[in-house]
């Protein structure tokens, strides 16, 4: 039967990218020897990141200034590597999710936080508006898509000091304005690569301004200098995401990703507000996320949610079980997402509808 892989991340790749990552971990480029056994700076690896890089700037229009990096240690470790190159005396954050918090709480062990709004009280079913972002921070640290709640900043804020995002599950799902941000960052399993590799776009002078002493891997200059080979990069992992990268520009870049998002959103979106049986649970529609489709059994069928579960599993959906702190639904539509799994996941809805 047919899978429709809708994973939170890690997640659904194109199939192309997995293929052709297979074919290096058997024989690379001919060499006889597997992607897995040559070392990183053997001569035909380094055109792999370099080309990966390229097409990181070339896609996301990064502006001249800034450095792409490939790391290790997970969207989790910037939530450190951010206070760490950056907070001087004050940040600020927009507390929108479990990991703009867990964000939040580690810079805290750097210099003044301000946590400028959070959703927090209402479990996060909003982003907030209508706050002020002091004008003295060294940064302004946003989520821009809450991968567990199905929300999404759909546009880089306006505000009048730096931004750092953390854009791990809606990275190369719409244009960003780089210009605005001296980071973003996130893990490559959501969106780009199989677990492993971390990316980082770092404006270079906004790096060596703080004070304190920055332990050699924690720091970004030595990784801007090093080209992301002070030490073993995750190799296969960047192989795969310069396959994903390559699939991206061929499928028509950014804005076909994006186009493709909301056609995907609206279809499955519609269906959630015009079936009975179910309600979607960010209560302010605009903050909705094209990426993490998120939905519960309306109250009067709470009973359902085990069966919808089961039945839908039967019928080859995959992964759409909710975050275990928010229950119900999660169908997660990254960019690989083909449009017939998220009909698929529809007919399943409808049917069960009419049992019910
Ligand atoms: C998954 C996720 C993380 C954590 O990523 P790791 O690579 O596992 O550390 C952080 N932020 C967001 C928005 C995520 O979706």
């Amino acid at each position: 039967m047919k899978k429709h892989n809708f994973n939170a991340g890690p997640s659904i790749l194109p199939r192309e990218v997995i293929e052709k990552t297979a074919q290096a971990i058997l024989d690379y480029n001919g060499s006889g020897l597997s992607l897995m056994e040559i070392s990183h700076r053997a001569k035909d690896f380094q055109p792999v990141v370099d080309e990966a890089v390229a097409l990181f700037k070339k896609l996301l229009n990064i502006p001249e200034g800034y450095s792409v990096l490939f790391l290790g240690g997970g969207a989790s470790m910037e939530f450190c590597m951010v206070p760490y190159n950056f907070l001087e005396k004050k940040a600020a954050y927009l507390n929108t999710g479990t990991w703009a918090k867990k964000a939040l709480k580690e810079a805290k062990a750097f210099g003044e936080v301000v946590e400028v709004a959070s959703s927090e009280k209402d479990g996060f079913t909003y982003i907030p508006k209508n706050y002020e972002v002091p004008a003295d921070v060294d940064y302004f640290h946003i989520t821009t898509n809450n991968t567990i709640y199905g929300t999404e900043l759909h546009a880089d804020p306006d505000v009048n000091v730096p931004l750092v995002g953390d854009m791990s599950s809606d990275i190369f799902s719409r244009p960003v304005d780089v210009s605005k941000y001296i980071c973003i960052y996130g893990g490559a399993q959501k969106n780009l690569a199989p677990a492993g590799v971390t990316f980082v776009i770092v404006k270079d002078d906004a790096l060596g301004k703080v004070s304190r002493y920055i332990p050699t891997m924690l720091n970004y200059k030595t990784h801007v200098e090093k080209g992301s080979m002070f030490n073993t990069p995750p190799v296969v992992p960047i192989y795969a995401a310069l396959q994903t990268l390559r699939w991206i520009k061929a499928q028509g870049g950014v804005e076909e990703m994006q186009r493709r998002a909301k056609v995907r959103a609206e279809m499955l979106y519609a269906e959630i507000d015009r079936n009975k049986l179910f309600r979607g649970t960010v209560t302010n529609k605009g903050d909705r996320s094209l990426m993490n489709i998120c939905f519960v059994m309306a109250d009067e069928y709470k009973d359902l949610e085990a069966e919808f579960l089961k039945f839908a599993t039967e019928k080859g959906m995959v992964g759409i079980k909710g975050h275990r702190s928010v229950g119900g639904f999660r169908a997660s539509c990254y960019n690989a997402m083909p449009v017939e799994s998220v009909q698929a996941l529809i007919d399943c809805m409808q049917e069960f509808e009419k049992m019910h």
